[in-house]
């Protein structure tokens, strides 16, 4: 046995629509993404607090052939060219709502998924977001949870999270100065 244990990181899981950018239906053009005010100087202190700032979202639009995985990457390299390139990795479910799948939040697989590829330590890690899917997601996996009133959340506040937040800067302000944080 190695007795050398593996440096684990705390990570940001976040939703993405309604979240960290404005909800609009099925965002699949790059010209409809306007960050949530705040997020990229949050985001930036979280960073250099050391989480990984991993996003993990349902897009059944491609599932019901809304649109394709190339537009949706079109829209990821908006999202981190107005971010300077925050964002360690992004993990997506095309899965449809009434299919059955085990990535698709609520479903917690994007998250196990990334733990295991990143080293990411899923009880000092958080996960937020503006669904009861992402409550969800983020306790099957083992993390603490942030509701955020922006998107869906005031239709959500009973989801049943750990914290809710105004937005995604009061989360990451929460999460920051949480007694959870070990990494
Ligand atoms: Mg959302």
């Amino acid at each position: 046995m190695n007795k050398v244990e593996k440096q684990e990181r705390c990570a940001l899981f976040l939703d993405r629509d309604g979240t960290l950018i404005q909800e609009v239906d099925h965002c699949h053009r790059p010209e409809d993404v306007v960050l949530i005010e705040g997020a990229a100087k949050a985001l930036k202190k979280a960073k250099a607090d050391g989480y990984s700032i991993v996003i993990v979202t349902n897009q059944s639009g491609i599932g019901r052939g809304y649109f394709g995985e190339e537009e949706f990457q079109q829209v990821q390299e908006e999202i981190q060219r107005q971010l300077g390139g925050l964002i360690d990795a992004t993990y997506m479910a095309p899965d449809l709502p009434w299919s059955p799948s085990a990535r698709r939040k609520p479903a917690p697989g994007m998250l196990l998924e990334a733990a295991s590829q990143l080293g990411i330590d899923l009880k000092s890690s958080f996960m937020i977001g503006d669904r009861k899917s992402d409550i969800d997601a983020g306790k099957a996996a083992g993390c603490r949870t942030i509701l955020v009133l922006t998107g869906y959340g005031r239709e959500n506040q009973e989801a049943g999270a750990d914290f809710v937040a105004q937005d995604i800067r009061e989360a990451i302000e929460l999460a920051l100065t949480s007694q959870y944080k070990s990494c």
